[in-house]
């Protein structure tokens, strides 16, 4: 079947700097480390060396179309991404030596999706394919609604978290994926949700999946993380991938708690992530 992800992509720029800047300091940053990123990038990547099937969903400005070529190299398939007159969505990551961090997003082109693109994308889609998505981009709510009309799953990251945004799209999911932060944000503003199933996910604790009043717990691997920017987006990339390929939920968890424990040993964030023959050897 066929994941199709409609999310950000962002140019990443990471700045390794003395200290984080101060209100009113100007600093130099000893170090520059640009990449592909956004949660969709990000989820879209994993999903692919996963082994599915991913088609992502998306704008660029016209100084896109690296972030584009770089999200096929990994294999995804890009004929809908499109290119807005908005520049390309980025990220400006400031990174202290303790590794403590500021970020500040410009969502740009990320901002301005087209609805009458992501209805031709989702033309093919039908039952059986996954509708992921993130909350970095416009169209959530239209796009789920398209997606259940076909009969799709439809998986969503409440990432960064936004009640709003959440509560748009909330009758429309299948799975809810969280990290320990969010749920909690989640918790004190709606109270236990009913309706999708939800996966928690909590760093080095690993994560838990509540479903029809049940849960399944995986704990993480353990290994000696390195960085650890893009855990959460690995590990849902993976766990789609992994169902859609037919695992069940035991399965899926058990592939994604391994693929975000080799991702967290490496630097970077797409490009930390590990293919299905790396996760088979290291689940071996
Ligand atoms: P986010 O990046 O969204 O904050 P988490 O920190 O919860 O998400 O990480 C997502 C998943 O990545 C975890 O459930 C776990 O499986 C894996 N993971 C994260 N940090 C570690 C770690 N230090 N060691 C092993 N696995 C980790």
């Amino acid at each position: 079947m066929t994941v199709y992800c409609l999310g950000s992509i962002n140019a990443d720029n990471v700045y390794s700097v003395p200290h984080l800047p101060a209100p009113g300091e100007t600093l130099a940053a000893t170090g520059l480390f640009r990449g592909l990123g956004g949660k969709g990038a990000n989820q879209s990547v994993a999903a692919a060396l996963g082994g599915a099937r991913v088609v992502h969903i998306g704008a660029v400005g016209p100084d896109g179309r690296w972030a584009v070529d770089r999200l096929a190299e990994f294999g995804v398939d890009t004929a809908h991404v499109v290119q807005s007159d908005h520049p390309t969505g980025h990220a400006i990551i400031n990174v202290a030596p303790d590794g403590e961090n500021a970020i500040v997003i410009f969502p740009g082109a990320n901002a301005r999706q087209d609805g009458v693109r992501i209805e031709a994308a989702l033309a093919d889609a039908g039952p059986g394919d996954t509708l992921l998505m993130q909350n970095e981009t416009s169209h959530q709510a239209e796009a789920a609604a398209l997606a259940v009309g076909r009969g799709m799953h439809v998986v969503y990251s409440a990432a960064p978290f936004d009640l709003v945004a959440l509560g748009a799209v909330l009758p429309r999911l299948s799975l809810l994926v969280l990290n320990a932060v969010e749920a909690a944000q989640m918790r004190s503003a709606l109270g236990e949700v009913t309706g999708p199933e939800v996966i928690v996910t909590d760093g080095a604790n690993g994560a838990t999946w509540y479903f029809d009043g049940q849960c399944i717990a995986a704990p993480a691997f353990p290994v000696k993380p390195m960085d650890t920017t893009g855990a959460g987006d690995c590990f849902i990339g993976s766990l789609v991938a992994a169902l859609d390929l037919g695992k069940d939920r035991t399965g899926a968890l058990r592939y994604a708690t391994a693929a975000a424990a080799i991702q967290v040993t490496r630097p970077g964030t797409t490009d930390a992530m590990p293919t299905l023959a790396e996760v088979r050897a290291f689940l071996t």
